[in-house]
């Protein structure tokens, strides 16, 4: 199903988050403060902790994973769009640890940088929104 269809133009932004910030926080303050309200965001680095959620699909609510340890930020992918007028960035994060295991999940705050590396991709300035989906319990895209 595709939603909508974009006219992608040359904006991309590239840059790197201070040690010591909360990843998705600083994520969605650099969209905010660049006005991109739709968007691709892609990242690798390391978190000294990290905060991430696993959604439980039967009583539709995340459980949270919280891991006290510095890991890998093997990849990170996500989407900015916009939920109640504001920006919002929807990420997933794979991260390993120090014998090479793999963990991962939906980003939450409390999640420390030690070094991150992104790119986020412009996709315009088209209404582009979420909104609560009954079936799911989530926020989700919806067609404008
Ligand atoms: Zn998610």
């Amino acid at each position: 199903m595709i939603l909508k269809r974009f006219d992608i133009k040359d904006e991309v932004i590239v840059g790197r988050i201070k040690k010591g910030s909360d990843l998705i926080l600083e994520l969605t303050k650099i969209c905010e403060e660049n006005n991109i309200i739709n968007g691709i965001i892609e990242g690798i680095g390391a978190l000294e902790y990290v905060t991430i959620g696993y959604y439980d699909q039967k009583n539709k609510e995340y459980i949270i994973n919280k891991i006290d340890k510095p890991m890998e930020v093997l990849c990170l992918k996500g989407n900015v769009s916009l939920k109640a007028d504001k920006p919002m960035v929807h990420a997933h994060i794979v991260l390993g640890d120090k014998k090479g295991e793999v963990f991962g999940g939906h980003l939450f705050e409390g999640s420390s940088v030690f070094a991150f590396e992104y790119y986020i991709i412009s996709l315009g300035k088209g209404f582009f929104r979420r909104k609560l989906d009954p079936e799911t319990g989530l926020y989700l895209w919806i067609d404008q």
